[in-house]
């Protein structure tokens, strides 16, 4: 196919400027090339009139710094040079020409190419003359103006909109310039009009959303001879390009679907129904009770689940998956709970044995720190059956770990876990077990949508009741005694503090001596109090002794660096204090103050901070005082960072390939896409209809292209 064509056959470019391309743009192909979308059109309907253009230079933003090149008013004139003012001889001293329309006069500059200029530019010709208006010592000025040599009469044929291609300065100082690369273009899109069609979209679907052909839309997009034109040009790349995307994860949704068959779990049973009316301490949630009803459908649909319950935290996921293991048991098969630390799986087995104690239910803890004869006699239990529920870390998925018969697994903070590790636990029976994975990371919609095609989402958008909202203060380093008092007032009432300071890149010692200086600090200040320090480099053992004494509250300021950022759950802790929180991004502040809130009692999120703050740094803060609604969190972070770098995705490592659309400002066209996606696949779910075979081997490529964006789902 044309489009796949190695960029260096095309006219213009040969091996030089190909090597160039790629190293920096990343083109290989003719379909590379055509891809790299303009960053924005100059307008060339208008000629202007010199005696008009003071009118227009009253303007603002004309005296803007002319260092950004798309600030300045470009305007189009046409007339002739009268003469050559200054010989070009260095930056210092630039080449200068006259130049008038008959109403007016203007001037030229150059800094450099003076040879070229010479040979070019003639006196006496008529030129249509394309540049940046600026004002230099009083007068019209126009710096490396484009001048382009247009008989009388013909001007019509040079209107239009003329594509602006942003490259980097590399790929200009080597002669590719914005021009030389629409001429580019430009030789791609006649071939294509001389080649076989390159659609990859289904025929009826480019027919029913009335869109152009793929030809069409690159020459739109490229030279539009009408905004309206150009919009729906991009319109028509854009959905293809989330097309793609969707049919991507959802397309492995819809073979599983159909081919993979899942246990049924038909019965609500005798340890669900027991658990629910004797032993559940708390009545659910409306949030919680209906994701486990949706849990339940899915479980007895003989479907295999790939389900993620997003809820905030503190927001209650672990009953909810204490009820799914029970689904599960009830239906006799195993079931087992993976947390990415070792001590959120202790304090999962701490939990559930608590909740479950009066059940006959056997639940077990597996971690790397269970050894020897007690590791020997797990693995035999888990074997034979006799436990029930496993909980531990990812020495879960060892292949030494062997079931009897599992039938669900969950992961806890799923996003601490590659996909990998998912796949691996598929392969613990011979039909893949149910999975639910669980999130406190809220993702924002329409991220989910393209990430998660394959996932089914229920989210629990509710608190338990009761609970009292975080208090989130911000205070500057000077502002330390009102902290310091907050403090001292919370510890007098029993309370316990944690205290976070920020890991600093590629500096663990710095990093680690910020903690302990902290550490010294806090010690100082509250000598009636046991201060304790928490960081990195200490073994897990060690980490696991601390936090295990501030769980029994023998410990009342816990002193650390970022390690507890994940799941530790003690109601009694009412205050936490984040230091120099202007370096901490937003989903990680949120999943830090999440850590206290988790009692009855009145909670403080304290951020401290420097005075002066980038505008970046004074919005999160700002947010994180204003709102405790982790979806608001998360839409605002996906604002201030753009989807490549929300949490979730930065963790998985993964790059959304999108060229030309946005996921957050093309929703409504990512919605039509995924509603087309969603009525191919239910016709064919594997695209093996005559009509659907471009786009199908158009979807093996992308799969070969993106192999770890397809991992993700
Ligand atoms: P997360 O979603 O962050 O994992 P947890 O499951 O740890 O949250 O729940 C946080 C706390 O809320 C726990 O102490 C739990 O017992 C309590 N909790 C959960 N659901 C309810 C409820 N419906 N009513 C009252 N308390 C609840
Ligand atoms: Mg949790």
């Amino acid at each position: 196919m044309i489009l796949q064509q190695d960029i260096s056959y095309l006219k213009g470019v040969g091996p030089e400027r190909a090597k160039l391309l790629q190293k920096e743009l990343q083109i290989r192909t003719v379909g590379d090339l055509l891809w790299t979308l303009p960053s924005r059109h100059i307008d060339r309907n208008k000629v202007h009139k010199i005696s008009d253009l003071s009118a227009m230079a009253s303007t603002d933003n004309l005296f803007g710094d002319g260092r950004d090149e798309r600030s300045g008013i470009f305007v189009q004139l046409y007339g002739q040079i009268i003469n050559f003012t200054d010989e070009g001889k260095s930056r210092k001293h630039p080449m200068k020409a006259v130049f008038t329309d008959g109403t007016g006069y203007v001037e030229l500059v150059w800094f450099r190419g003076f040879k070229f200029i010479t040979r070019t530019y003639k006196v006496n010709t008529p030129y249509l003359l394309l540049g940046r208006l600026s004002v230099f010592n009083g007068r019209y000025s126009f710096s490396h103006p484009e001048l382009e040599v247009v008989k009388d009469g013909h001007i019509e044929t040079h209107l239009g909109l003329q594509p602006h291609y942003a490259l980097p300065e590399s790929l200009q100082k080597r002669g590719i310039t914005s021009r030389v690369y629409s001429g580019l273009v430009k030789n791609a899109l006649k071939l294509l009009e001389q080649r076989p069609p390159i659609e990859v979209l289904p025929q009826y679907i480019v027919g029913q959303m009335h869109y152009m052909s793929k030809a069409e839309a690159f020459a739109a997009a490229h030279f539009p001879r009408s905004g309206t034109e150009y919009l729906h040009g991009l319109e028509r790349l854009k959905f293809e390009e989330f097309f793609f995307l969707q049919l991507n994860t959802l397309q492995e949704a819809a073979a599983r679907n159909q081919q993979r068959n899942g246990f049924r779990f038909p019965y609500v049973g005798q340890l669900f129904n027991d658990f629910y009316t004797h032993h559940l301490p708390f009545d659910l949630t409306e949030a919680q009770k209906r994701c486990l009803r949706q849990i339940r459908t899915d479980l007895g649909s003989g479907i295999q689940m790939n389900r993620l319950l997003q809820g905030d935290v503190g927001s209650g996921k672990t009953i909810v998956a204490l009820f799914t293991l029970l689904l599960a048991l009830d239906n006799g098969y195993q079931t087992c709970i993976m947390a990415p630390t070792e001590i959120l799986a202790e304090q999962h087995y701490a939990t559930f044995c608590h909740l479950l104690k009066a059940l006959p239910i056997r639940v077990a803890l597996l971690t790397g720190n269970v050894k020897g004869a007690q590791r020997q006699d797990i693995l035999a239990g888990v074997q034979s059956g006799e436990i029930h529920i496993l909980v531990g870390t990812h020495a879960l998925i060892e292949p030494r770990v062997v079931f009897r018969n599992l039938g669900l697994a969950i992961i806890d903070e799923q996003h601490r876990f590659g996909v990998k590790q998912r796949a691996l636990l598929w392969k613990k029976n011979i039909r893949p077990p149910h999975i639910l994975v669980m999130t406190a990371t809220p993702i924002p919609r329409t991220l989910a949508m393209t990430l998660y095609g394959d996932l089914d989402v229920s989210v629990i958008d509710e608190l338990p009741p009761g609970r009292k909202p975080i208090e989130t203060l911000h205070y500057s380093f000077e502002q330390e005694r009102e902290a310091t008092s907050l403090i001292s007032g919370q510890l007098s009432i029993g309370r316990q503090v944690y205290v976070v300071y920020p890991l600093i890149e590629h500096s663990e010692k710095m990093d680690l001596s910020n903690a302990q200086e902290g550490y010294k600090v806090f010690a100082d200040t509250f000598p009636d109090y046991r201060v304790e320090l928490l960081h990195g480099r200490m073994t897990g053992q060690n980490k696991d002794a601390v936090v295990q004494k501030f769980v029994n509250r023998e410990v009342d300021i816990l002193v650390s660096t970022t390690v507890i950022e994940v799941g530790v759950n003690v109601p009694n802790a009412t205050v936490m204090v984040i230091m120099e929180a202007q370096r901490f991004g937003l989903s990680q502040l949120h999943q830090l103050r999440g850590r206290v809130g988790r009692g009855g009692d009145k909670s403080f999120c304290l951020l401290i901070s420097q005075d002066d703050l980038s505008a970046d740094a004074e919005q999160r803060l700002l947010t994180m005082c204003r709102t405790t609604d982790g979806f608001e969190i998360a839409e605002e972070d996906l604002q201030l960072r753009g989807p490549g770098n929300v949490q979730g995705t930065q963790q998985s490592g993964i790059h959304i390939p999108l060229r030309v659309a946005s996921i957050m400002a093309d929703t409504p066209i990512l919605e039509k896409s995924r509603n087309a996606v969603k009525a191919l696949l239910d016709k064919d779910p594997l695209l093996s209809l005559p009509e659907h075979r471009a786009t199908y081997q158009e979807l093996i490529r992308t799969r070969e292209k993106h192999p770890d964006f397809s991992a993700i789902s």
